[in-house]
């Protein structure tokens, strides 16, 4: 059954509230000192952890501290330093670009508004609403791969393109609670509620969230290797303990097969 717009809000409410316990500060896990090295270093993080770009920045950042410096860059020089980073090609194009735009078409000075934004090269629309949300304090909920699967996870989105997820939420809640709404749910994401294996015996939103109880990969597979071994012993007309390998093989085969 469809669930309401305002019981999602309430619900998206609920989680916020929660989350807000649990993740006292939201903060955003890539080290930086400016909007400039928050823009280098969210570009740096497509298809990157955070750890790997912190690892990687302080050694871009002395050697191209500014916009003006990296906009003068020698991408051969940049490619080197974001190497680890991977698609390092294209990444140390869309640096050198992205500084040598906020020089020519902005004074030097990172632009706070999301058109401005996005018309940098390498610039979408998620890591527009981190530099809007983290260092200007401006509304933006930015939608990475954590906000979008625990959103799903949450019901509060059947969505999977990060920008309509994105236009669902903010009708969800107040502007000011965007950036912070992200940043505690990729937080959650991390520690919580993983893709793969989400710790849902042990998250605070367990009694809100509609997937709490879903099967994760692990489970469904145990639960068919019990089958196929209830299946072979009682083929063998056996106790279930010890199946032959052999005959689980066969019913393997059957039920594939099927
Ligand atoms: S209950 Fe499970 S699926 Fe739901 S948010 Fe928590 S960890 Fe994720």
């Amino acid at each position: 059954m469809a669930v309401k717009k305002p019981e999602l809000s309430k619900r998206a409410t609920n989680v916020l509230r929660l989350l807000k316990r649990e993740y006292p500060v939201a903060i955003c896990e890539l080290t930086h000192d400016s909007a400039f090295q928050l823009l280098a270093a969210t570009i740096l993080s497509a298809q990157c952890t955070d750890v790997r770009v912190n690892m990687v920045t302080p050694a871009l950042f002395d050697s191209y501290p500014t916009p003006a410096k990296l906009a003068t860059a020698d991408v051969v020089h940049v490619e080197q330093l974001v190497r680890s980073t991977g698609f390092y090609q294209t990444k140390a194009k869309n640096l050198v670009g992205m500084a040598s735009q906020v020089m020519s078409r902005f004074g030097g000075e990172v632009p706070r508004e999301i058109e401005d934004l996005i018309s940098l090269p390498g610039v979408g629309r998620k890591t527009a609403n981190v530099l809007r949300s983290v260092v200007f304090d401006l509304p933006g909920l930015p939608v990475d791969t954590h906000v979008g699967r625990l959103s799903r996870r949450l019901g509060l989105t059947k969505l999977e393109d990060p920008v309509k997820v994105e236009y669902e939420l903010n009708a969800m809640l107040p502007p000011p609670e965007w950036g912070e709404f992200s940043l505690r749910l990729i937080l959650h994401g991390r520690r919580v509620c993983d893709a793969k294996k989400p710790k849902c015996e042990e998250c605070l939103l367990e009694k809100l969230c509609p997937s709490s109880n879903l099967p994760t990969k692990k489970s469904v597979i145990e639960a068919k290797n019990v089958t196929l071994k209830k299946v072979a012993s009682k083929s063998l007309n056996k106790p279930a303990k010890k199946p032959a390998k052999t005959v689980i093989k066969k019913v393997k085969k059957k039920v594939a097969k099927k």
